[in-house]
């Protein structure tokens, strides 16, 4: 097989929301495609008509998009349940050929012929012949013999003796396929060669194996990644922990930080370095390399990936990444109220203190808004008796002073001095200055903020806060 026809697949299931699972899948289903100068086919794998919706399958798109993953980077998308005739002939081709027969146990019946219920299936229709009728599955008519070995490029060589593979159901009474059929025929018909996934699959792989060599092929390699845990080692799941790629969108995480990260679960491209672009990554990149063990998602260093991304792009750049968190819809002042040449001078400053991008809201809305939102207990440890309202006081009168030029320097140079009279420091000194005009202990150097904020805001909030505190 020469490279140019690697075939990967990435196949989810429209059954909810797209997560970092099926998004570390998708990239490396990506990266071995675009590696090779391969096509990766995506096929919504929507037969399970029940659970299966068309926004989950529109939301699977927008993530993929969002990760940089569009259409043009895929063939497709094909839909499973367009290919259920040859889920169907499929089926019909194995019971031809003696590879399949009905049967009609129900798992009651099943189950009181064996004395351990592990044991699964017993083989009991086997021979019995029996035609397509009512309640009647079609079971897959497992070798005796040598085991079935997996060679995964992952976890290596995987054993399944068939003892413990029972003879497994391929299709329904009514015909239609089931899973384990229905992937094997559509990979075999898209001319996969490369099936990547979650370790979760890996217990499919020995029946669908088989399936791939009773239809005549050889099968494709195989790689399943390894299963990703909390910081309890526990699998990850979408009731417990944040899995929802867009509530990482949402939150203001850019792609490239996440796609960074994802690619790291398991791997490393060497020399201790992590942050890298994927252009980078991909020639360096091997699923043999990746390690086959758990692997830890990590919010906390998500986030620090993030932070140092967001860093690392041009001010016009995290302005305008900025810009979706600061309109009317999202932001708490009013549209009129926010002012863009304001915001472009407090950019800087933010853009090296957020580590997502929605934090920018806490960190400018003292700029728009009529007031700041008090975080109460800021309040109480800045404006402790004997400090807060004495430096309120103090500070009212040194910026009232017209000769004062209000700019970030002069000001600190004054608030030293208001401190100093009062036996602070400056650290000290400026907390309730800071929690009177910005609501909050923690944000922006001070300084600049006022600067931007004007002396007669500025004033106006101290004197609204010396009067809160004395109310
Ligand atoms: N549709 C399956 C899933 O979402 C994927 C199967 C596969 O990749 O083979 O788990």
């Amino acid at each position: 097989m020469t490279d140019t026809l690697i075939r990967t697949r990435f196949a989810p299931s429209p059954t909810g929301m797209f997560h970092v699972g099926n998004a570390r899948s998708l990239l490396l289903n990506w990266v071995v495609a675009r590696q090779f100068g391969g096509t990766m086919v995506l096929r919504v794998e929507d037969t399970d008509a029940a659970r299966s919706r068309p926004e989950w399958t529109e939301g699977i798109l927008s993530a993929m998009a969002w990760l940089g993953v569009d259409a043009s980077q895929y063939e497709g998308p094909y839909s499973q349940t367009d290919y259920a005739d040859k889920h169907t002939e499929a089926a019909q081709r194995l019971l031809k050929e003696g590879l399949a027969y009905y049967c009609d146990c129900t798992r009651e019946q099943v189950q009181a012929r064996r004395d351990n219920p592990n044991l699964g299936y017993d083989g009991f229709c086997r021979d019995r012949a029996l035609e397509a009728g009512p309640g009647r599955a079609l079971r897959f008519r497992v070798p005796e013999g040598e085991p079935t070995v997996v060679d995964d490029r992952i976890r290596g060589r995987v054993e399944f003796p068939h003892e413990a593979l029972e003879d497994f159901v391929i299709a329904r009474a009514d015909g239609t396929a089931l899973f384990v059929l229905a992937n094997v025929v559509d990979d075999v018909e898209m001319g996969i060669t490369h099936v990547i996934r979650g370790e979760e699959h890996l217990s499919n792989t020995p029946k669908q194996q088989l399936l791939w060599e009773a239809l005549g092929h050889a099968p494709p390699v195989w790689a399943h990644a390894p299963v990703l845990v909390n910081e309890k080692r526990q699998k990850l799941s979408k009731r417990r922990d944040k899995v929802a790629m867009e509530s990482y969108r949402d939150e203001g995480y850019l792609p490239e930080a996440m796609i960074n990260y994802l690619m790291l679960l398991g791997w490393a491209p060497g020399e201790d370095r992590e942050i890298m672009p994927i252009e980078e990554m991909i020639p360096l990149f091997s699923l043999s390399d990746v390690n086959s063990s758990p692997a830890f998602f990590d919010e906390k260093k998500l986030r620090a990936f993030n932070g140092d991304y967001i860093r690392a792009l041009a001010v016009e750049e995290f302005i305008a990444c900025c810009a979706p968190y600061l309109e009317e819809e999202r932001a708490p002042w009013r549209g009129e109220d926010f002012d863009a040449e304001v915001f472009a001078q407090i950019a800087p400053l933010a853009q090296s203190r957020v580590a997502v991008l929605s934090e920018i809201v806490p960190n400018v809305d003292f700029l728009f808004l009529d007031a700041p939102v008090f975080d109460e207990k800021s309040w109480d440890k800045a404006m402790k008796p004997g400090i807060g309202a004495e430096m309120l006081t103090s500070a009212i009168a040194s910026f009232s002073d017209a000769s004062l030029t209000w700019e970030a320097e002069p000001l600190k140079g004054a608030l030293e001095q208001v401190g100093a009279a009062h036996g602070l420091k400056l650290g000290k000194a400026q907390a309730p200055v800071r929690v009177a005009v910005t609501g909050r202990t923690v944000g922006l150097p001070l300084f600049e903020s006022l600067e931007l904020l004007g002396r007669e805001r500025t004033l106006v909030r101290l004197r609204a806060a010396l009067e809160r505190l004395n109310s």
